[in-house]
């Protein structure tokens, strides 16, 4: 059964640069492909040079102007942004289930996450609070006020086009800075709302500009620009290492947010079903597509069968199909290229012995689906447990010992978030101590809010998205000295 929400067409989606809207029609365009079916959706205009250069162009002056708005003014139109976006929640959910796939539920539990990440940063914003320095003479003022940094680049990726997006704007413009996004060519029409919201709520144009096309001319071009003052991108290490060269040589600012590989660590004394519960729950959201997912999973050997065979009934509740359905829990993988990446782990793993529990096929011959996949007897050289996996299978191994555990969770490059679940408090403070993360969670899948910080280390990134490091992340330290 279809959900009743209404007609679900696929808007038209334009480029939005230096307060022009510039439709499809006047530019080339991609195709958006909704990953339930293959269908051709709609129509993505791509920036030429000149877009960017009116961008460019735009930007400086725009940031110039928005600087000066006061932080209780900002406040009200980032506000009002995030009540648009809850107005019209359902309208941009469906649009994110047509283009990403993910379930209707989960789509508008995205948009109204960043709803809430207004509301935080329209409170926030109000607080950036300086300090006062006692000077070493009489009279003397010593003061540290917070600026905003200037004119941002940002590049969102496709697999949560809402948050993701929300998460550079939002603070870019609550800290009093301009814009320039280019969001995924892959799921347009939710950034194209994002934009709208904050268009319809009173932002001055050109503070918030929205352009699509040529991921490698547009990066380019944007980052080259010695008015660009800061790059935040959310995506591979892989782009992420290409865009940071290219940031660096004029010196910008910086915010990664890249992949992640998390272990979980379920231990002799957990409670496995809690463990199951939440881990499961999480394995198969956005059907795996959530750099914060786990993805190594190392189990005590003294209870290794009992979570396998529980993971394994909790993952066979997981119903596949077009997000749109009501009865759907898990849609189809975003594009192609994670289908073939799920294909391919699964070949690795069986070339090297692991053993096929539960799925590990494509679903039909239309769209990208793919069954929820749990693999055991796997080993730590599998390539299911060196790269990213991005997708819902869930690699089972074994551990008898903690230092052990440790290390080999240790070993990946990435260091995003870590799961862990033990009942001795001793043990959750080894584990939260000694793993490197950005976010170690003890006996809960639960990760990121708009108040907290998010962020990696090692080759997971740097910087934070989220709380008030998240803000900060936008604004840079004055220091006044008076005599
Ligand atoms: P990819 O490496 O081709 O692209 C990753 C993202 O970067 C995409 O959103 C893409 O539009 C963007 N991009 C690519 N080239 C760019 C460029 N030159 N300039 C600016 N942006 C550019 O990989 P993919 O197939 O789209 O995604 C697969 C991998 O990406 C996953 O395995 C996962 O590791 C990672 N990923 C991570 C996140 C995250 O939330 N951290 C989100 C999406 C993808």
């Amino acid at each position: 059964m279809m959900k009743n929400v209404g007609p679900t067409t696929y808007p038209e989606i334009f480029l939005a640069v230096g307060g022009r809207e510039i439709p499809p029609s006047d530019r080339e365009v991609s195709d958006v492909v909704n990953p339930a079916d293959g269908a051709v959706v709609g129509f993505v205009p791509q920036a030429t040079d000149a877009d960017l250069d009116a961008a460019l162009a735009a930007t400086g002056p725009a940031y110039e102007e928005w600087k000066q708005v006061s932080a209780f003014d900002r406040s009200t139109i980032v506000r009002r942004a995030g009540a648009i976006l809850r107005e019209r929640s359902e309208r941009i959910a469906t649009t994110m289930v047509l283009e990403n796939g993910k379930t209707f539920r989960e789509a508008l539990g995205e948009v109204m996450v960043s709803a809430d990440l207004l509301d935080w940063l329209a409170d926030e914003c109000r607080r950036s609070y300086g300090r006062v320095i006692p000077s070493r003479f009489p009279h003397g003022r010593v003061l540290v006020v917070q600026e905003p940094v200037g004119p941002v680049a940002a590049f969102s990726p496709w697999n949560a086009p809402a948050l993701t997006l929300m998460r550079k704007v939002g603070p870019a413009v609550a800290a009093g800075c301009s814009v320039i996004a280019k969001a995924s060519e892959e799921t347009p029409g939710t950034a194209y709302e994002i934009y709208l919201a904050f268009r319809d709520a009173g932002l001055p144009d050109g503070v918030f500009q929205l352009v699509f096309g040529n991921s490698t001319q547009i990066s380019e071009h944007l980052l080259a620009s010695k008015v660009i003052r800061k790059l935040t991108f959310t995506g591979s290490v892989r782009v992420g290492v290409h865009l940071t060269q290219l940031a660096a040589q004029t010196m910008k600012r910086v915010t990664m947010e890249l992949g992640g590989h998390a272990p979980v660590i379920v231990c002799e004394d957990a409670d496995i079903d809690l463990a199951v519960q939440e881990m499961a729950g999480f394995k198969f959201r956005q059907t795996g597509q959530i750099c914060a997912a786990p993805s190594r999973f190392f189990i005590h050997e003294s209870r290794y069968d009992e979570f396998v065979e529980k993971f394994v009934a909790k993952a066979q509740q997981v119903v596949v199909g077009n997000g749109l359905d009501d009865e759907t829990t898990m849609g189809p993988l975003a594009n192609e290229r994670r289908l073939q990446a799920m294909l391919d782990f699964v070949a690795d793993a069986k070339s090297r012995g692991g053993k096929i529990v539960l799925g590990g096929n494509q679903i039909g011959d239309k769209g990208f689906f793919f069954e929820p996949t749990v693999i055991t007897d796997v080993d730590d050289d599998f390539e299911v447990m060196r790269s990213e996996i991005f997708g819902p299978i869930a690699p089972i191994a074994r551990f008898s010992d903690l230092d052990d555990v440790i290390r080999r969770a240790n070993s990946s490059d990435l260091g995003l978030t870590a799961f862990t679940f033990t009942e001795n408090e001793r043990t959750a403070r080894i584990l939260s101590d000694r793993i490197e993360a950005g976010l170690v969670t003890v006996n809960t899948g639960g990760t990121s809010l708009p108040e907290t910080p998010f962020g990696g280390v090692k080759q997971s990134g740097y910087g934070h998205e989220g709380g008030a490091e998240g803000l900060e992340a936008y604004m840079t330290k004055k220091l006044i000295n008076q005599l």
